[in-house]
Parts: C-alpha cells; sequence; structure tokens
C-alpha cells in the first residue's frame, strides 16, 4: 500500500522498465512458465476475454465447464464473440471429472480450446487442472485455457508441466494487490493459433502485446502504481517461496473446514479450493441477520452465495496474505455470531477444532 502511495515514475523511463523485467520475471516464476506472461490493463475479466478473442476463428467450437459464476463466464464470452459454445454443466460445489471430460471430447472431435475454472470462487469448488489437462491432451489437440484468477498463488500450478496453453489471473486475488490489472500467460501452442486468429480485437491485441514486450514495455499506458504493488507482492511471494505459499494456503484452508464442520455446519464444495470455503448458513437460522451479526458486531466481511445459493451460504476467503491467528479470529466471530443467531453447539468446539489442524 504504501509503495503505490509513492510519485508515479514514468513507464518509457529507464526506471519502469527494470520494474516491469522484475514483475514478468516473478510472473513466470508465479505460473511456473518459461512462456511468456502479458500484464493487462483491466480486471481479471478482461485477460479472459483477451484469451477467447485471440484463440478462435468466427466460428470455432469451444468446450468449457459450467459450475457455477466463473465457468459460466467462458460461455458468455464465447457467445459475444461468435464462437461456438459447447457445455459441460456441473452442478454448483461439484467439479469435473476425467470421465466426463473424455466423453464429451470424444462426441466433439472439432472442439479448438477447453476452457476450466482451475478455481470456482462462487462455488469454492477446484478442478483437477493437472488431470484434466493430461486427458485433454491425450484425447485431442485443443488448447487448455485455465482461469486462475482464484487459484494462482494459493493451490499448485505447474502450467509448462501440466501442458496447460493459456492461464489468467488477476491483480486483486492471490496478488493481494487492488483491482485492475490482470495477468496472461501463453504457451508457444498457444501463440500459434494467436497468429492465426481472425475474430476482432484492438486493446486486448495479444501480438501488439508481445511485441512490446519484446522491449520491455506495453502497448498501451500501464496502471503504474498497480504495477508497482505487484513487483512489491510478487517479491513477497518469492521470499516466502511459491510451494510455501501454496502449504500455507492449504493449511489455512484446512482449518477453516475442519472449523466448519467442528460446528455441524455443511461445505458445498466435494473438492474444494484452497482459495476459499463455502459453507451453508444452517436453515435454523435467519439468514439476513447472521450476515449483518458477523459484519457489523463482529468486523468480519465474508462473501455471500451468488445466483441460487444467495441467502443460503457464506464464503470464507483465506487467500493471501493471512496467517493461523486470523482464521481463528474469524472461527472465534463466526462462533458468537452463531451464539447471537440462537445456533446450538458446544462453545469453542470451531476454534479447538481449527486450532488442532496447526500442530
Ligand atoms: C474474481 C474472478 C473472476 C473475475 O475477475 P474480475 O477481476 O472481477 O474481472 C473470474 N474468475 C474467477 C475464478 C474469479 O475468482
Amino acid at each position: 500500500m504504501l509503495k503505490m502511495a509513492e510519485p508515479i515514475i514514468h513507464h518509457r523511463h529507464p526506471e519502469f522498465q527494470e520494474l516491469f523485467v522484475r514483475v514478468t520475471k516473478n510472473l513466470q516464476y508465479l505460473f511456473q512458465t518459461k512462456g511468456d506472461v502479458l500484464t493487462l490493463t483491466s480486471s481479471g475479466t478482461g485477460a479472459m476475454e483477451a484469451a477467447v478473442c485471440n484463440l478462435h476463428n468466427p466460428g470455432g467450437l469451444g468446450l468449457f465447464v459450467n459450475g457455477g459464476k466463473f465457468g459460466e463466464r467462458w460461455g458468455e464470452l464465447m457467445r459475444a464473440y461468435g464462437v461456438t459454445p459447447i457445455e459441460i454443466k456441473v452442478e454448483w460445489g461439484k467439479s469435473v471429472t476425467v470421465e466426463e471430460m473424455t466423453k464429451v471430447l470424444e462426441a466433439n472431435k472439432d472442439v479448438r480450446v477447453v476452457y476450466l475454472t482451475h478455481s470456482e470462487t462462487s462455488t469454492g469448488a477446484a478442478t483437477d487442472v493437472k488431470a484434466i489437462a493430461e486427458v485433454v491432451r491425450k484425447k485431442s489437440d485443443a488448447l487448455i485455457v485455465v482461469d486462475g484468477i482464484t487459484a494462482i498463488g494459493a493451490m499448485e500450478m505447474r502450467m509448462d508441466d501440466w501442458g496447460i496453453d493459456v492461464a489468467v489471473t488477476g491483480s486483486q486475488k492471490g496478488l493481494m494487490v487492488p483491482p485492475g490489472l490482470a495477468f496472461i500467460a501463453l504457451s508457444e501452442r498457444a501463440w500459434k493459433r494467436v497468429e492465426q486468429s481472425k475474430l476482432p480485437k484492438y486493446y486486448f491485441d495479444l501480438k501488439k502485446a508481445r511485441k512490446s514486450l519484446a522491449t520491455n514495455d506495453t502497448p498501451w499506458t500501464p496502471a503504474i502504481s498497480l504495477f508497482i504493488g505487484v513487483d512489491a507482492a510478487l517479491e513477497m511471494i518469492r521470499e516466502e517461496g511459491v510451494e510455501n505459499v501454496w502449504a500455507r494456503h492449504a493449511r489455512l484452508a484446512q482449518s477453516i473446514r475442519s472449523a466448519a464442520q467442528a460446528l455441524g455446519l455443511k461445505l458445498l464444495a466435494k473438492s474444494p479450493s484452497n482459495a476459499l470455503t463455502a459453507v451453508f448458513i444452517p436453515e435454523s437460522i435467519d439468514a439476513k441477520k447472521f450476515n449483518k451479526v458477523l459484519k457489523e458486531t463482529y468486523k468480519i466481511t465474508v462473501a455471500g452465495g451468488q445466483g441460487h445459493l444467495t441467502g443460503k451460504i457464506f464464503r470464507i476467503s483465506h487467500l493471501g496474505y493471512y496467517d493461523e491467528l486470523e482464521m481463528l479470529a474469524m472461527v472465534s466471530a463466526l462462533e458468537l455470531t452463531l451464539r447471537d443467531c440462537g445456533y446450538k453447539f458446544e462453545p469453542g468446539v470451531g476454534v479447538k477444532a481449527a486450532q488442532g489442524t496447526f500442530f
């Protein structure tokens, strides 16, 4: 935050270029890729849009997994660009299986791109990207595109080793910076497709971005303060080590899941993401009161449900610079809120379960 409050430097000066080189190198480390990582000025959805309009030709076929709000977005983007979407619909809270993916790929040989959501933020469900990518590689020559917007920095992601062609994220999730920057990494296979793509684009033309990247520049004025923030965040990740960052997220996620279950609360996701946990609000209590007390009395901000889960679940984030003590504070506040709402449980049972996972 303090770095971002410093005076703006000029983006065509060597000072910015030095920063740009470091950020790009550290992004490659974060994505675990030797390929190009481009920084775009937009929220995460801009990088999703860039993927769609740079990889297809009009009338092409794209396969996407719809298991929540963000998976659904891949379909909407394809439709907006005249690409025909084929949908694998997954019940909210569940994740696509290798068997389902195999079946659909065998029935649709002309699929050019497969779109996945690594951590479906609307449900807290994780996709086994490694296993799915393996089957896609085996069954087709479709490119594999991963929305990593809450996964990257929270869960293991080895873009090159897993054969991922395109991965995207945004500044405000695992990178811990305010919203406004998006990142897109591309494999050589993906670049070949970009070269052939004839869909309309201008601001998100990745060929322009790649040309600028070669001279440590961006085609348009970058959001310089956010760049400075991302630089600091990536240095933090480097210092901790990305594998340790993944392990910390796994540990914190486990503490929240254990606490919720000890309190008798039901989790939504069958194979949960380590970025967030979606928990059902007990039916015996008033959901509106629950949210209000948690926020106003105990100053804890959680997210509600989206779509048909509005008022039914709440989502706890453990993404970014969190530590064990913050998880215990969260669970403590949850217990006090449940008490205030008249929910019956043994006091401290959630905190004990969470604390227990740290030993
Ligand atoms: C937040 C999020 C997005 C959307 O990103 P914006 O920055 O709001 O455009 C897309 N996918 C996932 C999985 C997300 O969590």
